[in-house]
């Protein structure tokens, strides 16, 4: 079984990757980890990618897909959570051939849907955990931590990602409309998307996304 998490900027993919991780056997790959990763590197290509991400632009496909093709090819392909790829058609393709070859690929899409308004208020809220990754938000009360600053999980510090501020959102937000919305056209066609309602409580939008994969 292998998904794809197809929403904007702040929809949730993080906290429902969190649940379905939790749930199934399943291989979580989300590039934009995995870029935030390599952003982190003192090398000229770090400091470009951080650039990037800072920037709120999409990262080059070519590399973009270099990174995805080498974790790939290290993991089982049958069981796979992608957050945050495909971000443009020319992503999905690549995608499809690079499955094709695993003799796998996508079954569902899942579309989390929710208004721009509501993108924009969530995003100056988020905060992650530094050591887990866990992700809460300050604007909405059920994803507050218990201790503000702490993560409930683990105990250790949270952060604000450098790009979760409303002008780097807005740029964020255009590339999302215009490159990666085309992809729910693409995927319909193929009868894989599913849109669920992102505006739905966490524990909602996941029994949702269940009822959508069939209880495993
Ligand atoms: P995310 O964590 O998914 O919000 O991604 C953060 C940033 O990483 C994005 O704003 C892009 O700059 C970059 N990024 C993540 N995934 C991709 C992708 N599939 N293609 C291009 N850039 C990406």
């Amino acid at each position: 079984m292998n998904i794809i998490l197809l929403a904007p900027p702040a929809a949730g993919k993080g906290t429902q990757a969190e649940l379905l991780k939790e749930t199934y056997q399943i291989n979580h790959i989300s590039t934009g980890n995995l870029l935030r990763e390599v952003s982190q590197e003192e090398s000229d290509f770090g400091k470009k990618i951080k650039a990037v991400l800072e920037s709120g632009s999409l990262v080059s496909d070519d590399i973009v897909l270099a990174i995805l093709e080498r974790y790939l090819d290290q993991i089982d392909c049958s069981h796979l959570l992608l957050d945050g790829f495909p971000r443009n058609l020319y992503q999905a393709e690549k995608l499809d051939d690079m499955l094709a070859k695993k003799n796998s690929q996508i079954d569902f899409v899942i579309e989390l849907d929710v208004p721009y308004s509501i993108l924009l208020d969530r995003i100056t809220g988020r905060r992650l955990c530094k050591s887990c990754g866990k992700s809460y938000n300050m604007n909405i009360d059920s994803l507050k931590p218990k201790i503000e600053g702490i993560c409930d999980s683990c105990g250790n510090e949270l952060y604000t990602r450098s790009d979760d501020n409303q002008e780097t959102f807005q740029v964020r937000y255009q590339e999302y409309f215009e490159k990666t919305q085309p992809l729910i056209d693409y995927y319909q066609k193929q009868g894989k998307l599913k849109v669920v309602d992102g505006t739905l409580s966490k524990e909602e939008i996941f029994s949702k996304i269940q009822a959508i994969l069939g209880k495993r």
